[in-house]
């Protein structure tokens, strides 16, 4: 694993345990222990007033670009990955998407292969959706706002009872603490140090992505349906730090251009070196 709790120094008094923001420590056979869902950050070693925690005998892959044949081949994907980085400047050499764009688009162009980095701001978004990616909801004409949102309300084959509801649906996922600049939206491997990692998947794939998180970690990945699926998707990973699959909404599915048997999941990115190693860990892994 890529850092080690030394059990000689280790007074086993279990701060390093709540601090680890991977809950890569854990307890197990009267020790205390990190396994292989640790990351390198080190925030841990800030929490040990022993200095217990050290080196191991190798490091947590970073580089994106053999992050990404790893998951791609250990999972035999054979839509692309994509990354997302939340900005509050804009970096050097991306380009910015001018819109009118959806967000769910432009994945869908990266899982498609098209994954030249993209800056995407609530300025070019087509979709009140903005506000689901942390970009801020984005300025509208009162009569405007109310048409979307009455649009939404049951009859003619609309969703909702009325206002509240919808309300009430959106109170049901974390809200973003502060609104950024833009997102980068782009290709795994060519976005350094991302925040999000998301990609389609078939059942086989999600079975296997999520038996090996579960074996490693004693948790389940939580998965939702009936939104929007930037909110689906977005606020759980980047917020609570934890993976989510996602059914998406069909907006969202027919602009990724995902198919019937495939299924959204997004991981932190801190995530994804771990999920990469254990994934050999389970039986199921070579089973096709
Ligand atoms: S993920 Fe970070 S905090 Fe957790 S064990 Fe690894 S280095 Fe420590
Ligand atoms: S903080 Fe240090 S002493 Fe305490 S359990 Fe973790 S490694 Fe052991």
């Amino acid at each position: 694993m890529p850092l080690m709790i030394h059990q000689e120094l280790c007074a086993q008094c279990g701060s390093c345990i709540g601090n680890c923001p991977n809950r890569a420590i854990i307890r197990r056979g009267g020790r205390v222990l990190i396994t292989d869902m640790c990351c390198d950050c080190g925030i841990c070693t800030r929490y040990c007033s022993v200095g217990a925690i050290g080196k191991g005998e190798r490091r947590a892959e970073r580089d994106t670009t053999r992050l990404s044949q790893m998951l791609a081949e250990k999972l035999k994907l054979t839509r692309r990955i994509a990354a997302m980085k939340f900005v509050d400047e804009i970096p050097e050499g991306i380009a910015v998407e001018q819109g009118p764009q959806f967000w769910c688009a432009l994945c869908g162009d990266v899982f498609d292969g098209n994954g030249e980095p993209l800056l995407f701001t609530a300025a070019a978004s087509m979709c009140g959706g903005c506000a689901n990616l942390g970009l801020g909801a984005k300025r509208v004409a009162r009569e405007e706002f109310d048409a979307a949102l009455d649009g939404q309300v049951i009859g003619e084959g609309n969703l909702y009872s009325d206002r509240d509801v919808i309300a009430r649906n959106r109170d049901a996922f974390p809200q973003f603490p502060k609104i950024y600049k833009g997102v980068v939206v782009g290709l795994l491997e060519r976005i350094p140090a991302p925040d999000l990692v998301l990609f389609p998947v078939n059942g086989h794939q999600l079975c296997v992505i999520s038996t090996a998180f579960a074996f490693e970690t004693g948790e389940l990945i939580r998965g939702f349906a009936g939104k929007a699926t930037c909110l689906m998707t977005v606020t759980v990973p980047l917020l609570r730090n934890r993976p989510v699959f996602c059914a998406g909404d069909h907006g969202g599915r027919m602009f990724m251009r995902l198919r019937d048997e495939e299924i959204l999941v997004c991981f932190p990115f801190s995530l994804i070196p771990g999920l990469v190693h254990i994934m050999d860990k389970t039986v199921y892994a070579n089973a096709h």
